[in-house]
């Protein structure tokens, strides 16, 4: 590597620290939003610091009044309270007024915010030369090169030259206000490191507060794309449920919903000693009816019946399901055995009047039929589900006996 490149390089790397000094940047896509954050918090700071100012100028005018007579230097100090009082004013007003609308103001906030630290400092500024006058003391300027430091948010870039522009005007006018080249001394010393503390302390708190406005942001998008994957998640888990539940040929509940809902209903019955009925369903003939018409025909024989039990099942409580090949169960809570009979019959009528499917093997037949059986009982502890099932199967394979035809245990 040449001297000359070395020597470049060197130059750009100084001139990279000092611009990361000075520029903090924000990354593009949180730009607009971080403007509008440290809008927000500088406009409500600025606001309470002018409501506290006019309150304690106002006091301070009327001690002064009450208290001193119109002599040198009061009368500068008395000026000086009233020029701050105003401004106050002004700005409190100027700041409510654009509070409503802070994203549209976006400039005239961020201009107004600069130009009252810039007010206040030099107004600071004005009183400790006065002061020099009196009792030497420069505590109201470093107060207010501190209280810069710590309450609004401004960029480093921004306040370099906010204390740079007061430190050299009160450098430059010091030497008017104060004789002793001691004490003169001393402020030079005291106020430049104050400024220079201030400002590190400024540059700190804008810093801190650019990582963690975008590591709120960060988070905030992770956290929203998990909300989202959580949701996806769960609607696929709510297909898949109801997808597990669901029997593929049919439509209609598969066996292991038949095996919940029994459970639940015999529970539901035996607590409030109430009747259920169970009406077992099964196609007569359909071996054959396969064997002559094919599984393709077979399966959408399947699904007719199995729509038409549903649309004739119309309690919410009524639960159809496919129980397995071609019988169906329909759990009946609350229903007596004569009603259930009833409506048993009902389906065998329906299915030989609206399923319109011809049926011709064995020769006996014209159309489809159905056999079903049917049981009812009040559980009690001396029942079980599985005997309930049993009665009825029992009474299906009597009614197999003769085919489309309701037996009832
Ligand atoms: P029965 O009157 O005594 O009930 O005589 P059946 O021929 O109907 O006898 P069974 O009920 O035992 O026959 C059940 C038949 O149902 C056997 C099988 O071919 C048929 N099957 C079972 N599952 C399906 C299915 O998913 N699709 C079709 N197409 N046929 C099925
Ligand atoms: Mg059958």
């Amino acid at each position: 590597m040449g001297l000359e490149t070395k020597y470049r390089n060197m130059v750009l790397k100084i001139f990279q620290l000092i611009r990361s000094l000075f520029i903090v940047s924000v990354s593009e896509q949180y730009k607009g939003e971080f403007s509008l954050a440290t809008n927000k918090i500088n406009i409500s700071r600025a606001k309470a610091i002018s409501a506290t100012f006019i309150v304690l100028e106002s006091i301070l005018i009327i001690i002064s009044f009450s208290n001193s007579k119109n002599e040198f230097p009061d009368i500068y100090y008395r000026g000086m309270y009233a020029l701050i009082l105003a401004a106050m004013i002004v700005y409190l007003l100027v700041f409510s007024k654009l509070e409503g609308n802070i994203s549209a103001n976006k400039t005239i906030i961020e201009v107004s915010g600069i130009s009252f630290a810039c007010i206040l400092l030099y107004w600071c500024m004005g009183i400790s030369l006065l002061d020099q006058l009196s009792y030497g003391q420069i505590i109201v300027y470093i107060s207010a090169l501190l209280a810069i430091a710590v309450v609004p948010l401004f960029s480093p870039l921004v306040s370099f030259f906010l204390y740079c522009s007061s430190q050299i005007l009160f450098i430059a006018l010091l030497p008017y206000f104060q004789q002793s080249s001691s004490v003169l001394y001393g402020h030079y010393v005291n106020s430049s490191t104050l400024a220079v503390l201030s400002w590190i302390i400024s540059r700190i708190r804008y810093v801190s507060f650019v990582e963690d406005f975008e590591y709120k942001r960060i988070i905030q998008e992770k956290n929203d794309e998990l909300a989202k994957v959580n949701k996806e998640l769960e609607e696929a888990n709510r297909i898949l449920k109801e997808l597990s539940q669901i029997d593929g040929t049919t439509g209609i509940f598969n066996r292991s919903v038949f095996d919940q809902v029994m459970l639940t209903e015999w529970n539901r019955c035996r607590r409030h000693s109430i009747p259920l009925s169970l009406i077992i369903i099964d196609i007569d003939f359909f071996k054959t009816f396969n064997d002559n018409y094919g599984h393709l025909a077979g399966d959408d024989c399947l699904r007719q019946v199995a729509k038409l039990l549903k649309s004739c099942a119309k309690r919410s409580s009524d639960t159809v399901a496919r129980y397995g090949g071609d019988e169906f169960t329909i759990i009946l809570p609350h229903m007596e055995k004569e009603d259930a009979v009833n409506f048993a019959e009902q389906l065998r009528k329906r299915v030989l009047k609206e399923i319109t499917i011809p049926h011709e093997y064995p020769s006996i037949l014209t159309h489809l039929t159905i056999s079903l059986g049917v049981a009812t009982i009040i559980p009690s502890s001396e029942s079980s589900i599985k005997e309930f099932i049993n009665a009825a199967d029992q009474a299906l394979y009597e009614a197999k006996k003769e085919r489309n035809k309701v037996v009832v245990m």
